[in-house]
């Protein structure tokens, strides 16, 4: 037995701590191309893991319901500092628990049941809380829904005017999950104006890209904008919401008291860490390469027969449409899986195949990158793809594992914060 990372964990809890052991090695050994996903620092990881974790603050800075705040008001509002300096806007929530929860907040701030909403399609790449039927905001409000042209696979602005103006939605978001191609704020701001609609921005994704410059802030042209903090922004799991003045009030009343109790205070200090990690010259340097090698293993997945919806890619995700390569999505996830190359099967627009068995398989590079994996890197990764997607077709269960021994040989070269060595 090794030393324990947790070593409190493992002598009170000896069957949990070695499920967390269990994942550290499989994190160590895989190539993680979820691109929702990533790996925090260490200090990000620490700051999570703090007694402040013991401490109830509902409330805001300066204007709680429990006392013994001295310092849990200091770290919301390092937070709340650092969030508005890093996206140069007029206010910052850092309460939301997750991404979800923080665009619920804002349908409770700016609409009620039965108003019509607008947001991305979820097969077209938009976010299940941007009014999707199966979520509770495609339930209790009227979600109407664009996506991208069939020909180009890229939002069609004016089709996403008309339906704006014959609508006339409450709110519209812009943003989503699978979307390869760089988002026109300037656009949707227009039409949110013409329509009269607030206008919300959810850079779940991109936030990360957006504070390193490599893709436009939508700050300044959108009325609120919704995060998570766990994607390419690299901190905890959490979110944030943020807007101008004249929404403080009512952004600030819908996360709380209207849909949340006390904030999860250890989180709060770990985005802290993570904003004052992203305002470096160093994330700077880690944005443009998250970019640049999605470029290159674009390109590489091009050269080697892959289909790419919208036929590449401006950001950090790929979506590869195997429509053409008889293993549908499901198949090509599970066989890269035990390939050790982890990604997440995925509709395609237009998908003629179920959700739940589409077409697509999404990746993307913010892990990688974070583990120090350059442009140099992406035709191996691409020709691992290729060949367990060609394994398989031909359920080639050796030819698998071959390249699982190859991507953990790889991967345990470029170690990543709390993953053993
Ligand atoms: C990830 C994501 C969310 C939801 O975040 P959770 O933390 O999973 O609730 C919301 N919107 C977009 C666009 C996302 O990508």
């Amino acid at each position: 037995m090794t030393a324990h990372r947790q070593p409190a964990l493992f002598a009170t809890d000896p069957e949990l701590a070695a499920l967390v052991s269990a994942e550290e090695t499989l994190q160590a050994e895989t190539l993680r191309l979820i691109p929702s996903e990533n790996y925090v620092s260490a200090a990000v990881l620490e700051a999570s893991g703090t007694v402040l974790q013991n401490k109830y603050s509902e409330g805001y800075p300066g204007r709680r319901y429990y006392e013994g705040q001295q310092n849990i008001d200091r770290v919301e509002a390092l937070a709340v500092e650092r969030a508005k300096g890093l996206f140069g806007v007029d206010h910052a929530n850092v309460q939301p628990y997750s991404g979800s929860p923080a665009n619920l907040a804002v349908y409770l701030a700016f609409a009620k049941p039965g108003d019509t909403v607008m947001g991305m399609a979820l097969p077209m790449g938009g976010h299940l809380t941007h009014g999707w039927g199966v979520s509770a905001t495609g339930s209790w409000f009227r979600g109407v829904q664009y996506g991208v042209s069939a020909d180009t696979g890229l939002i069609d602005y004016d089709a996403v005017r008309a339906l704006a103006l014959a609508e006339r939605p409450k709110i519209i978001f812009c943003g989503g999950t699978a979307l390869p191609r760089t988002i026109d704020f300037e656009a949707f701001a227009s039409i949110a104006e013409e329509a009269g609609s607030v206008l919300v921005a959810d850079v779940a994704h991109i936030a990360g890209l957006i504070a390193g410059g490599a893709h436009p802030s939508p700050a300044g042209h959108v009325d609120v904008i919704s995060t998570t903090t766990h994607k390419t922004l690299r901190g905890p799991r959490g979110a944030m919401l943020m807007c101008r003045e004249e929404h403080a009030k009512a952004i600030d009343k819908a996360v709380f008291p209207g849909l949340q109790g006390g904030p999860h205070n250890q989180t709060t200090a770990g985005i802290a860490v993570a904003l004052h990690e992203a305002a470096q010259p160093s994330f700077v340097s880690y944005a443009h390469a998250v970019v640049a090698n999605a470029k290159a293993l674009a390109a590489a997945l091009l050269e080697r027969g892959f289909d790419l919806v919208s036929g590449g890619t401006d950001n950090h995700l790929i979506l590869i449409d195997l429509t053409g390569k008889d293993v549908p999505g499901k198949v090509a996830a599970k066989a890269l899986d035990r390939a050790g190359i982890v990604v997440n099967y995925n509709t395609v627009p237009f998908d003629p195949r179920k959700p739940f068995d589409p077409s697509g398989i999404r990746i993307g590079t913010p892990s990688l990158t974070s583990r120090g994996l350059t442009v140099a890197h992406m035709p191996v990764v691409a020709d691992w793809i290729s060949r367990a997607v060609d394994a398989a077709a031909k359920a080639d269960e050796p030819a698998l594992a071959a390249i699982r021994s190859e991507v953990a040989d790889l991967m345990t070269a470029f170690p990543a914060p709390g993953l053993p060595l």
